[in-house]
């Protein structure tokens, strides 16, 4: 579970979070969408810390942020994290990308981070790419390796920062598939995406956020078809 009590974030002068109330159940998936600008890429970061905020508690499983380096580090391992521009290592292949953490972080040994590797290759469905380079596979290979290698890790919680908006139409129901199937696993998920044939498949909750403010949230049945708020729905207009 994640809590977000009066989270407030400012970069310089500039207040990219104001006081943000978000609470997300365990096995939930929520997708959050709004406007460029809005504090959507910001406030799920702070959800793992590559973002300090200055006020509010985050708190994953009932643990506050704050408590020190390794506490913070501890909390930060509960979440797993997948970014619009894949962030592989480059001079790593595949396998390696996906082993990394396992023998660094976790001081596991070679073949046991190995089998675990390949076991989440093959969840992504591309096992057979595990010996080559990030840069000789599609986009949407790329970023089921990226999936993949956040799986390793054994996060209770996976975040999802526009995954397929750097994809090619072809390459983003393939990424999107995987992440379904995620989701029927019972992962808990928090989505920033206008994908929103994906948000009415398999949100619990759509969170709507605009000038850093969480405007609005409901079922999706109930978000897209009754928007309560303006802002909302010229957001809808715009990307429906
Ligand atoms: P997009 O849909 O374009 O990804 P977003 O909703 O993810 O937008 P953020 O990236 O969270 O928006 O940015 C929120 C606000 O904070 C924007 O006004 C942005 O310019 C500003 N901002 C984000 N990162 C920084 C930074 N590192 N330094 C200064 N300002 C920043
Ligand atoms: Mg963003």
């Amino acid at each position: 579970a994640i809590e977000l009590v009066g989270v407030s974030k400012w970069y310089g002068g500039f207040q990219a979070l104001k006081e943000i109330n978000l609470s997300i159940a365990e096995r939930e998936r929520v997708v959050v969408c709004g406007p460029s600008g809005s504090g959507k890429s910001t406030m799920i970061r702070c959800v793992n810390q590559l973002e300090r905020h200055q006020r509010g508690d985050i708190r994953i499983h009932g643990r506050a942020f704050g408590g020190g380096a390794r506490d913070d580090e501890a909390i930060r391992r509960e979440t797993g994290m997948v970014f619009q521009s894949f962030n592989l290592f480059p001079h790593m292949t595949v396998l390696e990308n996906c082993t990394f953490a396992l023998t660094w972080v976790k001081q596991m040994p070679e073949a046991e981070a190995k089998r675990i590797a390949m076991s989440h290759l093959e969840r992504v469905r591309i096992p057979e790419q595990a010996l080559k380079y990030p840069l000789q596979l599609s986009g949407g290979q790329q970023q089921r390796v990226a999936i993949a290698r956040a799986l390793c890790m054994q996060p209770r919680i996976m975040l999802f920062d526009e995954p397929t908006s750097a994809l090619d139409p072809e390459m983003i129901k393939e990424v999107l598939d995987v992440m379904v199937e995620l989701a029927n696993t019972g992962m808990t998920m928090v989505v920033v995406t206008h994908e929103m044939g994906f948000a009415r498949q398999v949100a619990d909750r759509v969170v709507f956020m605009d000038q850093g403010e969480v405007v609005e949230q409901a079922p999706p049945e109930e978000f897209f078809a009754n928007p309560r708020y303006d802002r909302t729905r010229m957001f809808l207009s715009q990307i429906l």
